[in-house]
């Protein structure tokens, strides 16, 4: 299981490693002035596709994080046990997302 969640995370760090170079392309070509809006630099110059871009890295990092936290609980031992009940989180669910900190039931109705 812990070979399974350092390779997502590995997985997770390409992916943002890729998502920062498409940043600073384009970046790059609103520095070349090929932005039309010189004038509101932090307002418009946030092209749809930055803030896309931007959203994904958000997504990646918080993943990331997610990951690095359940490696953490694989190292203390506490990886697969319900952060709010104390109960064992079905093996099923850490198959689906390796990074549950929390059974079904506690998660609720959120996307945990
Ligand atoms: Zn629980």
């Amino acid at each position: 299981m812990a070979r399974d969640l350092e390779r997502r995370r590995c997985e997770i760090d390409e992916r943002i490693a890729r998502l920062d170079r498409d940043d600073a392309v384009l970046r790059r070509d609103r520095a070349d002035g090929t932005a039309d809006d010189e004038h509101d630099p932090e307002g418009s110059t946030l092209s749809g596709e930055w803030l896309q871009v931007e959203a994904l890295r958000r997504a990646a990092r918080s993943e990331r994080q997610e990951l690095d936290a359940a490696l953490v609980r694989v190292a203390d031992g506490t990886y697969g046990i319900c952060l709010e009940c104390g109960r064992p989180i079905p093996v099923e669910r850490l198959q689906a997302r390796p990074a549950a900190d929390r059974c079904v039931t506690c998660a609720g109705g959120r996307s945990q």
